[in-house]
């Protein structure tokens, strides 16, 4: 731990850490006595973080000494409290593409190769946004490849657009291993990227891909069959929750209904309507 690391930070990080070694199934660890002792002292409200700071975590070794252990419930973090995004929309997105790349705030970062955080056009007027990277997805950096990210870009095209006139994106940007649905406590630690960057873009229409990115989005348990086709909103945008396209592939017969869930969305966004 540096001298110039805030107590907060420091507290955070140790947070994280524990958290994290929780999960891997940690019970004990080792800890200097001096390490303890500076915990115990207050912390006061008028420390303030650095941008970076506040986002990524950067992992912190527990030194060895006196043995303690360790908590046995998990306290959850806080929302990651982002810096102020920058006017430039092309320096705001490289800022949150900078968070992510640094950040630890949840287990996921332990497995990732890559993060993904989003791509496409800054001036988007329709937005893609899935759950979570795949494998090809993590080992790539880039969201939507392989055989989903194809059909993906095949429905883009039916809509009258490319791949990089509208952007992609998921809620978590590092991938779930095993290509799992990502943890409520994962999905919260993470959403605020996602909120930055719609706050960035702007744009006319989200499309929710899949259950999880709609049920997500919506705070719903209710079905992706009875969320779909349906107007909903998110952070005051009017979002169209649709199958997923790894879904589409599974079984074909589910694309008619997402061709008229794009379809509404064209009229939306006032595109000719085949
Ligand atoms: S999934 Fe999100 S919150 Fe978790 S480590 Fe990756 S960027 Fe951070």
């Amino acid at each position: 731990m540096s001298d110039q690391t805030s107590p907060y930070e420091t507290l955070e990080r140790i947070e994280t850490r524990l958290k994290h070694m929780l999960r891997m199934g940690v019970r004990y660890l080792d800890a200097e006595a001096e390490a303890l002792q500076r915990l115990r002292r207050p912390i006061y409200a008028t420390q303030t973080q650095t941008p970076a700071s506040a986002a990524a975590r950067p992992s912190t070794r527990p030194a060895a000494a006196a043995q303690t252990s360790a908590p046995q419930q998990p306290a959850s973090l806080p929302p990651v409290q982002l810096p102020p995004m920058p006017d430039d929309r092309e320096q705001a997105m490289r800022q949150v593409i900078e968070l992510v790349a640094q950040c630890e705030r949840c287990p996921l970062h332990a497995t990732r190769k890559n993060t993904v955080p989003g791509a496409g056009s800054l001036e988007a007027e329709l937005v893609f946004v899935g759950e979570a990277p795949g494998r090809d997805e993590d080992i790539q950096g880039v969201p939507f490849v392989g055989a989903a990210g194809d059909l993906l870009t095949k429905m883009i095209a039916a809509m009258g657009y490319t791949r990089e006139q509208v952007f992609i994106c998921n809620i978590c940007k590092c991938r779930p291993p095993g290509n799992r649905d990502p943890q409520p406590d994962e999905i919260e630690q993470c959403e605020p990227y996602l909120k930055r960057q719609l706050q960035i873009l702007k744009p006319k229409v989200i499309v929710a891909l899949g259950r999880c990115a709609a049920q997500t989005l919506l705070q719903s348990r209710t079905p992706i069959s009875r969320l779909r086709g349906k107007w909903h909103e998110y952070e005051g945008v009017p979002f169209m929750p649709t199958f997923h396209p790894a879904y589409l592939l599974r079984d074909a017969t589910q694309k008619r209904l997402c061709w008229e869930d794009l379809k509404e969305v064209m009229r939306k966004l006032g595109k000719p309507v085949p």
